[in-house]
């Protein structure tokens, strides 16, 4: 196992090329560390399937080794050929399944090596990129994901485009490696076949770097869990700028006390002739000054913690020409998506779908695939992905309206009208068997722990309050789960940390309620929760309001509550030569 950091991986990687080539064309059945960590910045993770680790380990066999492969696409709007083109390659090169992504992009799993290279290809010659999906640079840009057709939602889609064109990484390696030299066709600026990067250096970021843009009153992008979180102020239904927040993000590391989740700090209000620059401001200011001497606290939030807000902003301040000024006073209200129909704006409908845990698959119960397919191949909607990883049909004449809830609702998709509110809202990461640090189980369990709470909120009259509920399999939170008003983070098989106290708009972060309730338990021991909300709540009095007028959060998150866990996992991955890097 190389002992290299990976700021020493990037330095000698000739711009993320290393040896991907070479290993791609010969044999072996896996990367090694160097190019593990140069796969990320081109789309891709090294896997292997966990349910078949110890099987295999015991008959003398290698493991079962196979690649995630993200799609990189802003605001999550695609169109349906490039939703058909994902879907042909479930079956083509993947495991038969689609995963929604909490940053509104697509995953396949269980690509072979071999097939690495055409998966990528298919990807981008449908007009798409993997390019920056993963690795130190800025990962897909999200954007508000109703397709409403105001000024508000189509700036913001436009907005997400633009910086996603500004931080695209400039060097050729990856039309070399996956495109056989073609130059990207991305829209996006002229240069970007040029070698020299002057946003990222031959270092490119500490850290990744995640950007969301929010349309109020809807959070629907979990703003405030991102480096940058952009907020449109329109007022008048005319889009004059952006609130901006830094700094926010939720994962956490064994043996580092000071990390731990940070929602962002407020910055400043810029205006839109401004936001790109302001992005890029932003950006450079981790570029030089994140810290790369200790990858755990390489993140902008500690880089903003650190230094302090104040510090951070005369920063940014000196490296644009537009004013930081101060805050406008915009309201959020809840993190949900607009499932089921709605009109657009402009004479035309869209419907958003609920998708179970964001997995896109065929089962007895419920056909997911074969309904989007049919739809996108009959009635050809623009789609757009959600930060909740529900999927929203777009676009849709009036007269098809039937047609396309008759389809859904033969292939088993649930009316989301007939769902709880907390179930349209809720998520869980993609834990096992693919993710190599989970814990617990979580995308798997997810549905069976709903159905419990979905009972006790059905019995008690809530069914439309808006209570967030996500699960993560591991510390490092990649559902979320530190702002939600309840969640359970995995720390051993059936074993979940239980949180309480953040809120559905996702501006409050969680304290710990229980160190360690087993599986089985969750709906029972949410259930006295609920019960008191129901009792003592004041008329109309949302779930994170009663919380925050009655009780007190417990200790914030921390490493240290999984501490013994994170230990062991840390043991274990350096056993088997890997690195604590989230590969979901
Ligand atoms: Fe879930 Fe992310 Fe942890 Fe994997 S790294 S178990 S996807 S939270």
């Amino acid at each position: 196992m190389s002992t290299k950091s990976v700021e020493e991986i990037k330095k000698e990687s000739r711009h993320l090329r290393g040896q991907i080539v070479e290993t791609l064309k010969s044999d072996v059945s896996h990367f090694e560390e160097a190019e593990y960590q140069l796969l990320k910045y081109h789309g891709t993770y090294q896997q292997d399937d966990r349910d078949l680790r110890n099987e295999r380990k015991k008959a003398g066999l290698d493991k079962a080794w196979s690649f995630m492969v993200r799609s990189k696409i802003p605001g999550g709007e695609l169109s349906a050929d490039q939703y058909l083109m994902h879907d042909k390659m479930a079956d083509d090169l993947a495991n038969h399944t689609l995963r929604i992504t909490t940053r509104q992009g697509f995953q396949v799993h269980g690509i072979l090596k071999g097939s690495l290279k055409e998966c990528i290809a298919r990807i981008c010659n449908s007009g798409l990129t993997t390019w920056g999906a993963c690795g130190d640079v800025v990962r897909n840009t999200m954007s508000a994901s109703s397709p409403l057709h105001d000024a508000a939602h189509l700036d913001a889609l436009k907005l997400a485009q633009e910086i996603n064109d500004a931080t695209l990484p400039k060097s050729r390696a990856f039309s070399e490696i996956w495109l056989d030299g073609q130059k990207l066709d991305l829209n996006s600026s002229a240069t970007a076949n040029q070698e020299a990067d002057s946003l990222y250096g031959e270092l490119y970021l500490p850290r990744k770097f995640k950007i969301a843009i929010a349309v109020p009153p809807r959070n629907d992008v979990d703003v405030f869990s991102n480096d940058i979180g952009f907020i449109c102020h329109a007022p008048h239904g005319v889009v004059e700028g952006y609130n901006i927040y830094v700094g926010g993000g939720f994962g956490m590391s064994h043996g580092q006390l000071q990390t731990r989740p940070f929602l962002s700090q407020p910055l400043g209000y810029v205006t839109r002739a401004h936001c790109v620059e302001a992005a890029l401001a932003i950006i450079t200011t981790q570029r030089d000054f994140g810290n790369r001497a200790e990858r755990k606290l390489a993140r902008l939030k500690y880089l903003v913690q650190s230094r302090g807000i104040e510090w951070f902003r005369t920063e940014v301040q000196s490296r644009m020409k537009g004013q930081v000024e101060p805050l406008k006073d915009i309201k959020l209200d809840g993190v949900s998506d607009m499932l089921g129909w709605h009109e657009q704006g402009d004479g035309k409908w869209f419907c958003g779908v609920f998708v179970s845990e964001g997995r896109i698959k065929d089962t007895d119960q419920v056909q997911y695939r074969q309904a989007l397919r049919k739809i996108a191949e009959t009635f050809q909607p623009r789609i757009r992905l959600t930060a909740n990883c529900n999927l929203i049909l777009c676009d849709i004449q009036p007269r098809d309206r039937a047609a396309i809830d008759q389809i859904l609702r033969q292939h088993g998709i649930a009316d989301p009208a007939g769902l709880t509110e907390a179930r349209r809202m809720a998520h869980a990461c993609v834990a096992l068997p693919t993710c190599g640090l989970s814990l617990a189980e979580s995308e798997r369990v997810f549905p069976q722990v709903m159905n419990g709470i979905d009972a006790i909120l059905r019995e008690l009259n809530l069914a439309e309050e808006p209570i967030l509920f996500r699960m993560s399999g591991c510390p490092n939170g990649c559902s979320r789960p530190y702002n939600a008003d309840i969640s359970f983070v995995g720390r051993g098989p059936n074993k979940y940390a239980f949180f309480i106290g953040g809120s559905h708009r996702g501006d409050r972060l969680v304290g710990l309620e229980e160190k360690t309730v087993l599986l089985d338990e969750i709906p029972a021991k949410v259930r006295p929760y609920l019960e008191t909300y129901a009792r003592e709540r004041k008329p109309s009095e949302r779930f994170s309001d009663f919380w925050a007028r009655t009780r007190t959060n417990g200790e914030a998150p921390s490493p240290e509550q999984f501490h013994i866990e994170l230990e062991e996992r840390a043991k274990r991955l350096a056993e088997a030569g890997e690195k604590p890097t989230a590969q979901a």
